[in-house]
This record gives structure tokens, C-alpha cells and sequence, in this order.
């Protein structure tokens, strides 16, 4: 049996990570632009699903679906797919292949969907090490998996769960060795270590840093940005200690402290503005995200996001986003505010000066 993985640029991580998991079960996923071989495994985010969702019905392979997408989507997904894998893929998709290598179908496994079968609930959730962030396909080095946050827009604790998960630091360090320039994937890198994910454990985020091989570190920034409440000094100590990177990376989402609770997101704008004073300090330069279209904005927040906005490219950056309702989500139903004149024209401007970068409209318009 031919197995193959469909190469889409921003699942290029998961492939990295499944292409390792698969090769420890005996199957090698290579990479395919189009359709062939025998089963066709994709991974898909809700933008890019609509653009292979065509591609997926009218494959003549069996084809696997998971990722993101599919996940929180599964019945949309086994309309077109023959299989859904739900969740963490490590386990379930070489369990689905060995299932079909013999000839069996993969209907009834844990975590895997089928339109006809409906979802079997997931029966394990995978401990980091047991898996190697890469092998031959290399991806950046996942450090941590699961948030116990709850933002209302975030795909991540429905897809990872809310328990924070954590490599160990020997792993860390060993995969890291492959690697000049030393880059992870985290929901939040400041919560390494931490057993409960909500508060920074400084002893064991130096331990990792300090133990890491010749590497330039890139700790903090894309792609594996922080929460700001857990920009401190005894952090950004750290980064200024250890790492390359002379940027750090964090959500603020809304310049409204109504907003922030209305969407969960469990800080405050304070813990914003703490963190940018402490980023000047520390001589780290701030790239900020924030997000507009919550459908309870009015436009009294709106100004107050520009306010931080403002503030932020006194000495930063800013990537601002428009609100997309994903599925899974809190927020999946809502119907984004599109922005009001004033704010749009301001951030226009900010963007052609080069202060901010993003997209600010409804993309699902
Ligand atoms: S946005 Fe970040 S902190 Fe919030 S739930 Fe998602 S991963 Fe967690």
C-alpha cells in the first residue's frame, strides 16, 4: 500500500510531526502535489479546506482528513473524505493505515470519523515524547502541546486539550541539535515547564535555555509567541540572556478591557501596557497581535484597540487580524463587525507608514 501526504504549505509542520509518527509505525508519507498512490492523507485549517475540498471528493485514492479543520468540522469533512482523524494524529493515523494496509476498515478506531459511521471518541491523548517533533522532514521542535486558556476565537484547547503538555528538556535539546538556528512551536513559550500552564516556572524555562546546544535561540517570537502576563522581567531577562531573537511576540487582541472578558481571554488591557513597559526595558522590541469584528465591539472599543494600537508602535509592531468565526470555537456562529470608518482610516495610514501589517476586513465577505 502507497501512502502519501498532500503538501500544503501551512501544514507543513504537521507533516513533519506525522511523517516521524508514521515512519515509528513503519509507513513512509511522501510528499505528493496532486492525489496518487493508495491513500492520500491531508491536513487542513477552515481557510484552506474550501479551496481542497473538491479535490478530496474527486480523488479516485482513499483519502484521510485531519488537522484543525477536521477536527472541529468532522461531519462537513466526512461528507467529502472517506476517513476523519480527530485530534492528535500520532497514534490514530498509523492505527487508520495498519487498518487498510490489511485490508480492514479504520471506521470503528478511536478518533476517526466516517459519514456513514459517525466519530468514535478519542481513547488517548499523546505524551510529547513518545514522539520525535521530526525525522527526516524537519519542522520546527514542539516543546508544548494544550492550553488551559479558553479564548473564545481559538481552535487550540479544543483540539489539544486544556491540560499543558510539555517535551522534556533532554528532547528539546536533542532535536535542536539538528538545527543552526533553533526555532519552537508552544500555545505560549513563557509557560514551559509550568504544571498548570497559567503561571511562568522561570527555574525551568532557564534550565531549558540555559541547557540548549550552539543554537541561536529563537525563544518567544514566530512561531511560538507569549501570553503578556507573562512577560516579566525574570522573563524577558531570559530571552535578552539566552536568545537571538531582539523581538517578542505577544496577543493583546483588544485595546478593551470589556472585550478581553468577553471573549476570555483571562488578562487584562494593564497586563498589556505592564508588558510593553517591560519589553522598553528590556530593549526587546514588541510585535503585538490584536484582533477586530467581535460582534459585541461597539465603537468606543474599537477606539480603544487603535489607543493601544498607537501605543504599541511607539516601540513596536502591530499584526492585526479580522475576527474568523471558527468552528469548534466559542465564537463559531458570530457574524464579524465590519470596522467603523474612523479606526479603518487610521490603521490604513499606520499600515503604509509600516507600523502595522494585516488584514482588518471580514474575510469570509
Ligand atoms: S489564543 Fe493562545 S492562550 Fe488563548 S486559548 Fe488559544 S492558544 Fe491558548
Amino acid at each position: 500500500m502507497r501512502s502519501v501526504w498532500r503538501y500544503i504549505h501551512t501544514a507543513r509542520n504537521s507533516y513533519a510531526a506525522l511523517y516521524a509518527a508514521c515512519e515509528t509505525y513503519g509507513f513512509t508519507l511522501e510528499q505528493v502535489d496532486v492525489p496518487e498512490g493508495d491513500v492520500v492523507c491531508y491536513s487542513l485549517n477552515s481557510i484552506e479546506f474550501p479551496r481542497y475540498k473538491d479535490e478530496i471528493a474527486a480523488a479516485d485514492q482513499i483519502t484521510i482528513v485531519g488537522g484543525p479543520h477536521a477536527s472541529a468540522a468532522w461531519e462537513e469533512v466526512a461528507r467529502v473524505a472517506d476517513y476523519v482523524v480527530i485530534g492528535e494524529g500520532e497514534r490514530t493515523l498509523p492505527r487508520l493505515l495498519s487498518a487498510l494496509e490489511i485490508g480492514t476498515s479504520g471506521a470503528s478506531l478511536p478518533g476517526v470519523a466516517t459519514k456513514t459511521g459517525g466519530r468514535n471518541k478519542i481513547d488517548h491523548s499523546i505524551r510529547l515524547d513518545g514522539f520525535p517533533c521530526f525525522t527526516r522532514i524537519k519542522g520546527y521542535i514542539e516543546i508544548s502541546r494544550g492550553c488551559p486558556f479558553h479564548c473564545g476565537y481559538c481552535q487550540t484547547p479544543h483540539l489539544h486539550g486544556t491540560k499543558m503538555r510539555h517535551r522534556s528538556r533532554e528532547e528539546i535539546v536533542k532535536a535542536a541539535s539538528h538545527y543552526r538556528d533553533a526555532r519552537f512551536v508552544t500555545p505560549n513559550a513563557f509557560a514551559y515547564g509550568s504544571i498548570d500552564g497559567k503561571t511562568p516556572d522561570v527555574e525551568k524555562l532557564e534550565r531549558l535555555l540555559a541547557s540548549m546546544p550552539n543554537n541561536n535561540i529563537y525563544f518567544g517570537t514566530f512561531p511560538c509567541e507569549v501570553r503578556p502576563e507573562f512577560v516579566t522581567q525574570e522573563t524577558t531577562d531570559l530571552v535578552v540572556q539566552y536568545c537571538t531573537n531582539t523581538k517578542l511576540h505577544f496577543g493583546a487582541q483588544s485595546g478593551s478591557n470589556t472585550i478581553l472578558t468577553k471573549i476570555g481571554r483571562d488578562h487584562t488591557l494593564e497586563d498589556v501596557y505592564a508588558a510593553l513597559d517591560i519589553c522598553r526595558i528590556a530593549g526587546l522590541e514588541p510585535i503585538v497581535d490584536v484582533i477586530f469584528g467581535f460582534p459585541f465591539e461597539t465603537d468606543e472599543d474599537e477606539e480603544a484597540t487603535l489607543a493601544l494600537i498607537r501605543e504599541v508602535v511607539r516601540s513596536g509592531k502591530v499584526h492585526v487580524h479580522s475576527l474568523m468565526p471558527l468552528p469548534g470555537t466559542t465564537l463559531s456562529n458570530v457574524v464579524p463587525r465590519e470596522i467603523i470608518p474612523a479606526v479603518d482610516r487610521v490603521l490604513g495610514k499606520l499600515a503604509l507608514n509600516g507600523c502595522i501589517t494585516g488584514t482588518w476586513h471580514n474575510k469570509f465577505d
